[in-house]
This record gives C-alpha cells, structure tokens and sequence, in this order.
C-alpha cells in the first residue's frame, strides 16, 4: 500500500519557462505571485548565486507555504541538498540549540566530488570503489592488456567484485587471477579503518570501446558538508548517519573539514553546491537561535534559508517584546518577504479535486460543492481531511462516490478548530488546567 503524505500531490512549482505560474500544472493551483517568486528564487539558486538569502513565506494557515517549499524540492536537482526542518525541532536534550542548526546547515550544502579516470592500453589502470566521502579510495590495479571491451568490461566487474568482498582499503595494491576473478595478492599500506571497511561499495566501471586507445570519464557524487563531518567524526562513525543519533560534532574538525573541502575546490576536484534549508513555524526559535541564524548567515557556505511563520505580530520567543512574524527587526531586515493569501472558492475547489485523485476517492459533484464551502467556513486543512473520513463512512455503505451525507456526518465526529474552541468555551471550568492566562487570552 503506498502511504499518501499531506504534500504527496506537489510535483513542483508548476510554472513555465517564463516562470509564470500555470493556472493548475504539477498538483499546484492559485497562489500565483508566491509560486512566480519562488520560481524566481528557485532560477537564483540554479545559477548558484544565493549565498547568505533569506527569505521568508508568510501568511496564514493553510495558505500552501508548506506546500510551495516543498514545490521547490521537487524542482531542484536531485543532487541539490534540500532539508527540512521545523523550528521546534532544534530543541533537544541531546545538542545544543546552535548545533541542530549547525547540523541544518551543513545537510543543505552539497560537495560535488569529480573524478576523472583513463583508460590506456597497455598501462596500468586504478580501479576506484568510492571512498570520496573520506578522501580516501579503495584501488585495485588492473593491467589493459588489449582493447577487447567485452573482456575489460568482465575483468573490471570482477576485480570489483572481489574488491568489495574483500575488505580492501586505500593505498591497497590487488592482484586478480584473471579467469577465476579471485584475488592473488593483496598488499597492506594503510592502517584498517572500520569505517572504511563497513560502508558500502558504489562503484562505476569505466567502459572502453574497441579500437580507443584512451577514453576520460568523470564520475561525480554529491554529499553534504553534515555527512563528510559524521563520517569523519570519531565518535560517532558513519553508522551514527542512518541512526539520525550524531549527537555534537567538535568545531576544530568542522574546521578540518572545510580546509579540506576548500582544497578540493583549488585543484578543481570539487564543487559547491548551495542548497536550500526550509525552516517552518520559525517563530518557534528563540532570540538565541535568530542571533545565530543572522550570524550564519553571512558565512560563505550557507544554504538559501527559507522560513515560512502563519503569526502576524507576536512575541520573539525568549524576550518580552513583540515584532511582526516573530521575528527579530534585524532579521526580518534580511529577509525577502513573499507573502501568500487566503484562496478563492474556485482554487479550493481545485486543491480538492486534486487530493481527491491523489487519494483515489471520488466525490458527487454536490459532495465537492458542500466541501469546498465547508473549507472556506473552516480551514482548506480541515476540508482535505474530511475527504479519507468521508470515503470510510460511504464504504461502510457500500457506496463508491463520497456524497454530501457522508461529509455531513464525518463534520459532525471531527471539530474543527473554531467549534473546538466554542466547545471549551462552553466547557469552562469543567477540564483541568484552565488558568493560564496566556491559554485563556488565545481561547477568547
Ligand atoms: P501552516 O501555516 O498551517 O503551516 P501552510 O501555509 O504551510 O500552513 P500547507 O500545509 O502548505 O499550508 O497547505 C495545506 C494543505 O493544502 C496541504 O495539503 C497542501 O499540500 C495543500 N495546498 C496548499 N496550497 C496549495 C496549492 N496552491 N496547490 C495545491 N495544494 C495546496
């Protein structure tokens, strides 16, 4: 069974090569100016000229802030680092709160690794399993004795093949018996590493036609700044990457690290690729976390910051004082503001009948009207929601279609958020835990 997410329908921006928005392209509908700026942000990255940008979506709930980042995500290139954060996440027990951002950071910057491999006959040829994450490689030599590819080829996925059962690290010199694919003689030059050993092969042969005496192809992979430092770190090892545990990483080998990264970069053996950090309810972070994010800012290695906030003027978290989004004035200075709006009754009309295929329901065509009235009485989230509670109730009456029946009586088991509120209004003093102030202030 495929699971079906919130954004599952989102397949990009839905723009066209002028970056106007289509009026109903890639699941996207409405929202026009919101979608053509970030096409527009979306082109700044592509041409790589983003360092230190902010930019911040707001507007009210539901109004596809979310949905638009995501949008973005799914134009980008595949090697584009893209992460996600919300900002309540940055505080844990386990790191400090500038360290999870650190970390965001340092998952949206991307190292595209080149490397370039000869092919000449009658020479000794390396054959490389990936290491680049570490700067290392696992070689195994192999000497083109003709310009047979068929033989190359079989020689080559052999000498892998026992590259990789054979725990063979950097500076290793292999030699293969060449009809059983077994390995002769295996020289030691560099001390083990266990995570060397342990991580998986990924290994691309470079092919040789007939009659080339020397061919070059490049092979690149792209990583982020956040994984070569995991990998490198000793504590934790790689294996902390597929735990998410990664707990701090020192700042001397973050150091290390972009020395490293930067040498790479001189001799034309790597490349930077700026990626995009999506902060959603970024008012939840506190004055500590935007003098930080002010800070990183400014660094060259940063990602493009998109922070999405639904609060008008509220207070920045850890103070006593009040700005508009939550947000410190001298972020905000920073940032580009894009902002979205409340959608008309035709795009809701739309955003439904989209989910609804996504999900597969089929709803009457009096089911969609009285759903899209019903969203734009409560909320287009509440209304999406109604659709896979709706289709429960019609097939426990064998119906195929979702008709305005089975809504009504979905509306009636689910609140939303306006009737929840009346509810404890209407409630007072009968639960627990009703005197707080604040609690009380945002219920009236
Ligand atoms: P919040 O402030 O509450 O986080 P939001 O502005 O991020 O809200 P979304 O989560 O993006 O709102 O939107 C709510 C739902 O509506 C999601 O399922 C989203 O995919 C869908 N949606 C929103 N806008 C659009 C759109 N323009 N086209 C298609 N689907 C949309």
């Amino acid at each position: 069974m495929e699971r079906i997410g919130a954004h599952s329908h989102i397949r990009g921006l839905g723009l066209d090569d002028r970056l106007e928005p289509r009026e109903n392209s890639q699941g996207m509908v409405g929202q026009g100016k919101a979608r053509k700026a970030a096409g527009l942000i979306l082109k700044m990255i592509q041409d790589g000229r983003i360092a230190g940008k902010a930019i911040l979506f707001a507007g009210p709930p539901s109004t596809g802030k979310t949905a638009i980042a995501m949008g973005m995500a799914r134009q980008l290139g595949a090697d584009v680092p893209f992460t996600m954060i919300a900002g309540s996440e940055v505080f844990s027990r386990s790191m400090s709160k500038t360290e999870a951002l650190t970390q965001a950071f340092r998952r949206s910057i991307g190292v595209r690794i080149k490397e370039e491999t000869e092919i000449i006959e009658g020479e000794v040829v390396e054959i490389q399993i990936d290491r680049s994450l570490t700067g290392a490689t696992k070689t195994g030599k192999l000497t083109i004795k003709t310009t047979d590819m068929e033989t190359i080829y079989d020689l080559g996925t052999k000498m892998i093949d026992a590259l990789s059962k054979e725990k063979v690290i950097a500076g290793d010199v292999v030699t293969i018996d060449k009809a059983s694919g077994r390995i002769l003689k295996l020289g030691r030059s560099f001390a083990r590493s266990r995570d060397y050993d342990a991580m998986g092969a990924d290994t691309k042969f470079v092919q040789c036609p007939e009659g080339e005496l020397q061919k070059r192809k490049e092979l690149v992979h792209t990583v982020s700044l956040h994984e070569i430092d995991v990998i490198n770190s000793r504590t934790q090892g790689f294996l902390a990457l597929f735990a998410g545990d990664t707990g701090e990483i020192k700042p001397e080998l973050r150091n290390q690290i972009n020395t490293k990264v930067g040498e790479w970069r001189e001799e034309g053996k790597a490349e930077i690729i700026p990626g995009v950090l999506f902060i959603d309810e970024v008012h939840m972070l506190d004055i500590e976390c935007f003098a930080f994010l002010n800070r990183a800012l400014e660094n060259e290695l940063s990602p493009l910051v998109i922070m999405a906030s639904n609060r008008g003027k509220s207070q920045i978290r850890g103070t006593k004082f009040a700005s508009p989004h939550g947000l410190p004035v001298d972020l905000l200075d920073r940032v580009l503001i894009v902002s979205t709006r409340p959608y008309t009754e035709d795009d809701i009309k739309q955003i439904i009948q989209i989910r609804c295929q996504e999900e597969d329901v089929t709803l009457t065509e009096n089911a969609l009207q009285v759903l899209t009235s019903m969203s734009s009485q409560t909320t287009l989230r509440y209304a999406l929601n109604l659709i896979s509670c709706g289709q429960i109730i019609a097939t426990k009456r064998k119906a195929e279609q979702v008709d305005v029946e089975d809504l009504r009586r979905a509306y009636s088991y689910f609140m939303d958020e306006k009737r929840s509120v009346q509810w404890l209004k209407e409630q007072q003093g009968n639960l627990m835990f009703e005197e707080v102030d604040d609690v009380t202030t945002t219920l009236n």
